[in-house]
């Protein structure tokens, strides 16, 4: 149970009915694990810590670079050098001492993923590589785990959720299948910071309504999002009968 000063901190977002102290306390008893803390896992991992998850594993290999810090503001000048999911801890822990959060710093594939997956509730899909996203579908579809996934690109961005907890639910490959998808990296093609703050906003928003079960997430969807053109669209997604992952295919 939370005691009167936790209580105190959520007084805002405990007043929206659809949420309230219900609500907030069942954000406090879910373990969100976030996958990557780079542009969409600062915003996701911070709003998720300021909003009052109880738990945040956030896993990052790579260390902070200079060139990283003008997005993904986790990480300060300070930092740089340090583990991003160590350097991102302490910025969560700051943001708000109740949570608690375990740093993860090996890198993800399949072997490492699943006992980690296996130790939360929602998975939030931050990374930066269409393997890693691959790898993260096929792990959480494996152990029934809810997903919150996106990418982002030069202005436009994707969001999506696979709740894998419930039957004849497409997966990330069936709308996206990994022999097709042409793996497009900020790096080389860049991104826009604002973009990147919307989308992982998108995803805490999106975790927060799975975790709560207030709102409508976007369960079987996508939303496209164009920020140049201010463009928000949402197209259903099917599951493929063909698909390697959910339906045994190939
Ligand atoms: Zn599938």
């Amino acid at each position: 149970m939370m005691e009167a000063k936790e209580k105190e901190r959520y007084l805002r977002q405990m007043n929206v009915a659809e949420l309230g102290e219900k609500g907030q306390q069942k954000l406090k008893d879910t373990t969100f694990l976030v996958i990557g803390a780079g542009g969409l896992g600062s915003p996701a991992a911070l709003l998720l810590a300021a909003a009052g998850a109880g738990k945040i594993i956030l896993a990052d290999f790579d260390t902070v670079e200079v060139n990283n810090l003008s997005r993904q503001f986790l990480h300060t000048d300070a930092r740089v050098g340090m583990n991003k999911a160590e350097s991102g801890a302490i910025a969560l822990k700051e943001i708000n001492p109740y949570l608690t959060v375990e740093p993860y710093t090996e890198s993800i594939n399949d072997e490492t993923l699943e006992p980690l997956a296996a130790r939360a509730d929602i998975v939030v899909e931050c990374c930066d590589n269409s393997k890693t996203r691959h790898a993260i579908n096929r792990v959480c579809h494996k152990l029934r785990k809810p997903l919150v996934t996106s990418g982002a690109i030069r202005g436009a961005g994707q969001v999506s959720v696979f709740d894998f907890r419930e039957s004849d639910t497409p997966c990330y490959d069936c709308a996206f299948p990994e022999d097709e998808e042409k793996d497009l990296k900020a790096s080389t093609l860049g991104v826009l910071t604002s973009l990147t703050g919307i989308m992982g906003a998108l995803e805490a928003s999106e975790a927060i309504k799975l975790a709560t079960g207030m709102g409508k997430p976007l369960k079987n969807q996508v939303m496209l999002v164009d920020v140049l053109n201010n463009d928000f669209q949402i197209f259903n997604l099917k599951p493929n009968p063909e698909c390697p992952v959910c339906h045994g295919g190939k």
